[in-house]
């Protein structure tokens, strides 16, 4: 432009250069999976592209394939009734909210989830938000300052731990599924801050194992600290109806402080939510920045969710339909010396790999076989710790938990006597 500033020269010590995007850790991450993949001939296991729902019998590039890598565990997402409230709620409100909730964005179909939420829950108030991520990033941000501390399981999901960080509190991990490490760390920190969150998750997602509720209420009654427990995979999968957590141990659910979960699982939508008291809530619908500040739930994905959670409730033979296959699932794994870790045989069964590359390249055989199923790779989990991660449903058959398993023990043997990936194993 013209202008005194724009005439004047920059000094040397003014000029900044910085480099591009490729410059960043976490592209020349991708870079070496990338060549490595390359080099072993594997094709890239993310991003496949389905053609049609999220269901068990799905087409990717034109062929048929068995999918154990859907979270609509109850077959929600595909019910027809399920299907109608949505394509109701369309014709009634539209698709987007338009606008937060706060200012133009509220419709009776929000209350009504929330209501439905809460008296599942069985606590006085509930709150959705757009994202199930951006439900933990946003709660804890809102509840947690400098002045408090965090305490995680290892395998707790990247949104805690991304709202962890926003929040500013102090964080600390323990073993998963370690409560005396979690006592120890209560222990040594209980006096120095002024506010404790525990979190910890209904059901792993990556071990497909639960923690134990009533210890961690007895050390919450003990030590005084507010309990998390994100459900995301919990919900309709966990307890004799798939109610959750607290369900499973028979625990009265009001004396966990957040309940957390998403709608984009067993509810077959998209959003998250937070049940827990009237002042929780409240302080969340007042000034939760991704619910402040962020369009309303589209009303369409809310009726959706409804309409799920209804089904799931007056349907428990859904779930114990899942349990049956997980614990089919389970049963053949172990049979055929796969190494399932601690899953419980429920919504999420692990088969523990260890190399990541060969992880990836077992993906690749299994969906030539018509089974998808995706490796889950360093650095989701530890080094030595990929694997192939299975999510079972109540609408997989007898045929193909067993086909699955047959099929992931043969190609692991075959890739065993290539001696495969033998080479890139870290020690
Ligand atoms: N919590 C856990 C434990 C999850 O596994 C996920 C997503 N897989 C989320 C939160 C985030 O939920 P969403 O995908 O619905 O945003």
């Amino acid at each position: 432009g013209a202008g005194p500033a724009a005439a004047r020269a920059p000094t040397p010590a003014a000029r900044r250069s910085q480099p591009g995007f490729e410059a960043l850790d976490d592209r020349k991450q991708v870079n070496v999976m990338r060549v490595v993949s390359e080099a072993m001939g594997i094709a890239n296991p993310f991003f496949r592209s389905h053609d049609g729902p999220a269901s068990v019998e799905t087409r990717i590039d034109g062929r048929a394939a068995v999918n154990f890598a859907t979270y609509d565990y109850l077959g929600l997402g595909q019910d027809a009734r399920v299907r109608k409230a949505a394509h109701d709620a369309i014709d009634r409100f539209g698709v987007s909210a338009g606008a937060s909730r706060l200012v133009a964005g509220e419709r009776p179909v929000h209350g009504a989830l929330e209501a439905a939420l809460a008296r599942h829950y069985g606590t006085e108030d509930a709150i959705v938000f757009v994202s199930g991520h951006a439900t933990n990033v946003s709660t804890l941000g809102t509840l947690l300052t400098a002045k408090d501390l965090v305490l995680t399981d290892s395998l707790i999901h990247n949104s805690i731990l991304v709202g962890a960080q926003l929040s500013g509190a102090s964080r600390r991990s323990f073993a998963h599924n370690d409560l005396d490490a979690l006592e120890r760390l209560l222990v040594e920190n209980a006096r120095r801050y002024r506010n404790i969150l525990v979190a910890v998750e209904g059901l792993y997602s990556m071990d497909g194992d639960l923690p134990d509720l009533p210890r961690l209420l007895e050390l919450r009654a003990r030590f005084g600290f507010w309990l998390l427990v994100d459900e995301a995979h919990a919900l309709g999968t966990v307890g004799p109806t798939g109610g959750g957590l607290a369900e499973q141990f028979g625990a009265d659910a009001t004396e966990v402080d957040i309940w957390m979960g998403t709608l984009s699982k067993t509810l077959g939508a998209t959003g998250g939510y937070v049940a827990g008291s009237a002042a929780l809530i409240d302080v969340l619908k007042a000034s939760a920045p991704g619910f402040v500040f962020s369009v309303g739930l589209p009303p369409v994905l809310a009726a959706t969710a409804l309409s799920a959670l209804e089904i799931m409730e007056a349907e428990p033979e859904r779930c114990q339909r899942l349990q049956a296959n997980g614990a089919r699932f389970l049963e053949r794994a172990r049979a055929a010396g796969l190494d399932t870790g601690e899953s419980i045989g429920g919504a999420v069964v692990p088969v523990l790999i260890g190399d990541s590359i060969k992880a990836a390249k077992l993906s690749e055989r299994l969906l030539a076989r018509g089974y998808n199923v995706l490796p889950i790779l360093f650095p989701a989990v530890p080094m030595n710790a990929a694997r192939l991660r299975f999510f079972i449903t109540s609408e997989h058959n007898a045929a193909q938990i067993d086909g699955a398993v047959a099929a992931t023990r043969d190609e692991i043997d075959q890739l065993d006597r290539d001696g495969f990936g033998m080479k890139l194993t870290p020690e």
